[in-house]
């Protein structure tokens, strides 16, 4: 996007500051630099040619989580996302191409489009979390645990009175596969027959995020190419992802031969849990009688709109129950590559929400993001209080209580 309508989207922000209360970075910083307005204010003064691309800029810029808070409690409307990135356009257009990423990210970036090496890597890690290793070595392991095994896959079920299309994503089919199953066999439960084209590849959204939009752009198209042939709905597992295919007609507007395409397939997406509620039959689901949390992806929240349904399907398991974060849709923290590169920041807005957690006292923390799951293993290991405390996304959780409602319906059709 050209620095002009840059210009009039930020005429669009009176600066009152409404946004300022929900910034994670604004919260734990009070600076107007770790703001939405602050951030806005620097990218007008580079658009103006005010200010040379530097240190503040850089800071400013980098530190934001792009959890798209701020968008949702803006009065005016200002699109925050297309301001922010044009700033990180920017500096990474200025940096030499040896500097453009710090070497952790460059490694982030590479594992996710080679899947089946990241896959090869998790098990790795899973296998060393078993062998009783000192706390010295333990500490670079406590994000890949093992997953709690589900059920089988069910049988008899349903016959299809709907279909849609699955977007596997790279970081939940290497590191997190059992969730990716998990809701693939709700959906088949529900009714819902679901295809997953060979070609997918990674969204892109860490590349788009850090800067690398070419790349971005590439991924978009390929993915666009592998899904084309019908108009089913697309469903995901992944909130980071699931915003990112939705944005798809942003990405590549400005491609004459790529934009209407882009545009239709933004257009199919959807979270799996929105699927499973609104389009599937209904599935009985049953609870183990524990306390449940939710950390809701801000992507699914603020750029998806789906929060509420990921809450709504929660909410019909049985026997739970469910204790919601004061704080259940801010970003823990993780945002794609930002706690490997500002895990100060990153840190510390995780501890506010591991307080958090300690006193809603759950038994399980979901998530329906990659990322979120990481980040929020990462925090149980840091309080003494949480360490046990198992963390899974949420389709395996809704998946294990479709399982017991069925084997409920089995026993009553037998009494
Ligand atoms: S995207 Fe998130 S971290 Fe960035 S300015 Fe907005 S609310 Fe703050
Ligand atoms: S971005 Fe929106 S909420 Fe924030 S200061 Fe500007 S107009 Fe106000």
């Amino acid at each position: 996007m050209a620095w002009q309508e840059i210009l009039v989207e930020i005429n669009h922000c009176n600066k009152c500051g409404f946004c300022l209360p929900t910034c994670p970075t604004y919260q734990i910083t009070g600076s107007e630099l770790a703001s939405p307005r602050g951030r806005i204010a620097m990218v007008e003064a580079l658009a103006r040619s005010e200010i040379p691309v530097g240190v503040g800029l850089e800071e400013a810029l980098t530190y934001c989580l792009d959890c798209r808070a701020c968008e949702t409690a803006c009065p005016s409307g200002v699109p925050y996302h297309r301001i922010l990135e044009a700033g990180r356009d920017q500096l990474w257009r200025e940096r030499p191409a040896t500097q453009r990423s710090p070497w952790i990210v460059r490694q982030a970036l590479g594992a996710v489009t080679r899947p089946r090496r990241l896959a090869r890597f998790t098990r790795w890690a899973r296998r060393w979390q078993k062998v009783p290793l000192p706390a010295s070595l333990r500490q670079f392991f406590p994000m890949l645990r093992p997953q709690q095994p589900l059920p089988p896959a069910p049988r008899n079920v349903p016959e299809a009175i709907y279909a849609a299309q699955f977007f596997a994503g790279c970081m939940m089919s290497a590191v997190f596969p059992e969730a990716n199953r998990a809701a693939q066999h709700l959906l088949t439960m529900a009714a819902v027959a679901v295809h997953t084209p060979r070609t997918q590849t990674c969204c892109g959204a860490l590349h788009w995020h850090s800067g690398d939009a070419e790349k971005a752009r590439q991924l978009a198209r390929q993915n666009i190419a592998a899904f084309e042939g019908t108009t089913d709905l697309i469903v995901n597992t992944a909130g980071g992802c699931g915003a990112m295919l939705m944005e798809y007609g942003e990405v590549l507007a400005d491609d004459p031969v790529w934009a209407e395409r882009a545009r239709q397939f933004s257009a199919r997406i959807c979270d799996w849990a929105t699927v499973f509620l609104r389009y599937g039959q209904e599935v009985s689901l049953v609870g183990e009688g524990e306390r449940v949390t939710l950390q809701n992806s801000c992507h699914l929240v603020n750029v998806e709109k789906a929060g509420e349904d990921a809450v709504a399907v929660l909410e019909r398991v049985a026997g739970d129950t469910f204790v919601p974060l004061p704080s259940q849709n801010r970003c823990c923290g993780s945002a794609g590559t930002y706690s490997l590169v500002h895990t100060d920041w990153a840190l510390q807005i995780l501890d506010q929400k591991m307080a958090e957690v300690e006193t809603q006292r759950p038994d399980r923390i979901l998530v329906n993001n990659p990322g979120c799951h990481l980040q929020m293993q990462w925090g149980t290991t840091r309080r003494e209080k949480t360490q046990r405390l198992t963390v899974e996304h949420l389709a395996n959780y809704v998946y294990r209580a479709a399982w017991k409602g069925l084997q409920q319906q089995s026993g009553a059709s037998t009494t």
